[in-house]
């Protein structure tokens, strides 16, 4: 990178060590021109992709949108809420592995009933029911014979 004392794009890294739990790296640089030294910190970027939603309109990703569904769907259900938080953040890895800057809406509903079926199958049916607003009770009943199969 170019130094940000005189430009020059000749620097050469002096200390590199890892900061922030190992989240980040610190590199301590020294300028091959003016040999000022400086410092820069490198992380992963944790952006998530923004949502497409189905009338084509965008929105950010919102994690409490997502939590409320899922505590909506797990409502007395025999389910930890730190499976919820791990639930929500494999869900957030899966997002963020995409390595899009949007997905569309339907892309992030299938993501979370793969996981949530892996958890609770009722709450599956429930999330899955509102999700996919099954046209009728026969389209629900083939949905949770399909289940008991697996
Ligand atoms: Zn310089």
């Amino acid at each position: 990178m170019y130094c940000p004392f005189c430009n020059a794009d000749d620097t050469k890294v002096i200390d590199s060590r890892l900061v922030a739990d190992g989240h980040q790296v610190r590199r301590r640089r020294e300028c091959l021109a003016c040999h000022e030294r400086f410092t820069t910190f490198e992380a992963a970027e944790l952006v998530m992709p923004r949502i497409i939603k189905r009338d084509g309109s965008r929105e950010p990703f919102n994690e409490d949108k997502l939590r409320s569904g899922l505590l909506r769907s797990l409502e007395k259900r025999p389910v930890a809420t730190e499976q919820i938080e791990q639930l929500i953040n494999k869900i957030k890895s899966q997002l963020r592995a995409t390595g899009e800057r949007e997905v569309a809406s339907n892309l992030l509903g299938n993501l979370i009933m793969d996981e949530l079926v892996k958890v609770d199958k009722v709450a599956y049916v429930r999330f899955a029911s509102v999700y996919r607003s099954f046209k009728d009770i026969r389209e629900f009943g083939e949905e949770i014979a399909r289940l008991g199969e697996q």
